[in-house]
């Protein structure tokens, strides 16, 4: 049951960024509300690995204890294969923002221990309870349905984290956009892979399709496949795990997958972004996903939640006029979005285009990598985040090998 006091802030969503954002408030001595409509966290076929710029950002708020409660484990590089051999190893630590890992996780499990945490932390988190309505008058106020009943809880602020389909991202007085589906990107959690190398992040692309697999905690690996929904149905991998298994066992190590067990369901979704035309208004703002997804294939969304946890508690914490603190996040928050929402664009190009064309881009873009490794500094995007870049013009001549 909600009890009748006005909270500090209300959090609708307790998926990664809702929890890890209501543990870091409460921590501070915030009164807060956390609420999750799904009365357990089960595997949805979502993130399961953090690239270092988003480690850095929890380890910067002091987030290391709950990383390990939450059986993480460190990825040191990203492993590149062709034909079942390893061709090119990409170390992250002499790049990365405080020499930070990638990490690979259990989606649920890191969900289920950020939970507790918040309400160890002092937050009041509460499930199953369904956020359903919004009003605004001298406060926000926000309509929650919990065990059947129906109530309505004010606070000084509402923080929608409620993922990609956010429904609640209207309530800042933004609508919904998105860019089209190209790709999709999903897979299998499985047990029993045969390989030496658990602390890699490993990927191979051939035409515009690719496999990655990397531990996700202690005994269990994600495994991913990235396709055209068109060749999901030619294969079956997106129905079968057997089909999934012949598909992928060309791409691996020979045998890797030989005595392989499925564990989790079988799920794709759409790579395309989508994001929010307004992040903050009427005493809301959005994080995580709710403020804007990428396509899942780049692999940033858990790392962008976490930056955007530590830009806004730090903002709320640091500034009395909380319309002030979240207009600046709603700033920074669009500014680091698109950089890496063009990062993505140019990237499918260079990957999923054909023809002469496409093969001349990609010829130029290996050229220009000669010239500077670290591309104007997108190369390095993953390891050190999307702050300090800017998508303009030049950035993406010199992406694209062009000046
Ligand atoms: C196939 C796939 C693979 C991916 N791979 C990666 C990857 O390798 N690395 C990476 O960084 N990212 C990856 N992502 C993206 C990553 O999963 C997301 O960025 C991340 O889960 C977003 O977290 P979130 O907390 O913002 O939203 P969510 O995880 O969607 O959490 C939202 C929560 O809000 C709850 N909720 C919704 N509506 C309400 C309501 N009205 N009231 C109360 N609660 C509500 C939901 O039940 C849910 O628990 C992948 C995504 C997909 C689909």
């Amino acid at each position: 049951m909600i009890d009748g006091r006005v909270y500090d802030v209300i959090v609708v969503g307790a998926g990664m960024a809702g929890s890890t954002l209501a543990g870091v408030l409460a921590r501070a001595g915030l009164g807060v509300l956390v609420v999750e409509k799904e009365p357990r966290f089960r595997d949805r076929v979502r993130g399961e690995s953090t690239y270092p710029f988003g480690v850095a950002d929890a380890l910067r708020m002091d987030l290391g204890d709950l990383l390990g409660r939450a059986g993480c484990v460190e990825l040191e590089a990203v492993q590149t294969y062709a034909q079942g051999q390893p061709i090119q190893r990409y170390v992250w630590a002499d790049d990365a923002v405080d020499g930070a890992n990638e990490i690979g996780f259990s989606h649920p499990r890191f969900q289920e221990t950020a939970f507790a945490w918040a309400a160890s932390q002092g937050a009041h988190a509460l499930r199953p309870a369904k956020a359903v309505a919004f009003a605004h008058d001298e406060r926000p106020r926000v309509t929650v349905v919990d065990d059947g009943h129906e109530e309505t809880v004010s606070a000084r602020l509402v923080v929608v984290a409620d993922g990609k389909l956010s429904v609640a991202r209207r309530w800042t007085g933004g609508e919904t956009v998105a860019d089209p589906e190209h790709h999709r990107f999903g897979g299998v959690l499985v047990a029993g892979v045969r390989t030496n190398d658990r602390r890699s992040d490993n990927v191979a692309w051939i035409d515009g399709e690719a496999v990655n697999w990397f531990a996700a905690g202690a005994d269990a690996t994600r495994l991913y496949l990235v396709m055209t929904a068109a060749r999901l149905r030619e294969t079956g991998t997106d129905r079968s795990f057997a089909a999934i298994v012949a598909y992928a066992s060309p791409f691996m190590p020979e045998g890797a997958l030989t005595e392989v067990e499925q564990i989790g369901p079988i799920g794709f979704f759409p790579n395309n972004d989508i994001w929010s035309s307004q992040i903050a208004g009427n005493d809301v703002v959005l994080i995580g996903d709710a403020a804007g997804a990428p396509d899942p294939t780049v692999g940033m969304g858990t790392a962008l939640l976490f930056h955007d946890v530590r830009v806004l508690s730090e903002l709320l914490l640091a500034e009395r006029d909380w319309r002030i603190a979240i207009a600046t996040c709603a700033r920074r928050r669009e500014r680091y979005f698109a950089v890496i929402r063009e990062n993505d664009r140019w990237r499918c190009l260079l990957r999923n285009d054909r023809g002469p064309e496409a093969d001349r881009l990609r010829e130029r873009h290996e050229r220009a990598k000669q010239r500077d490794p670290t591309l104007g500094g997108f190369e390095l995007l993953e390891a050190r985040g999307p702050d300090g870049l800017v998508v303009d013009d030049e950035a993406r001549r010199t992406f694209f090998g062009q000046d």
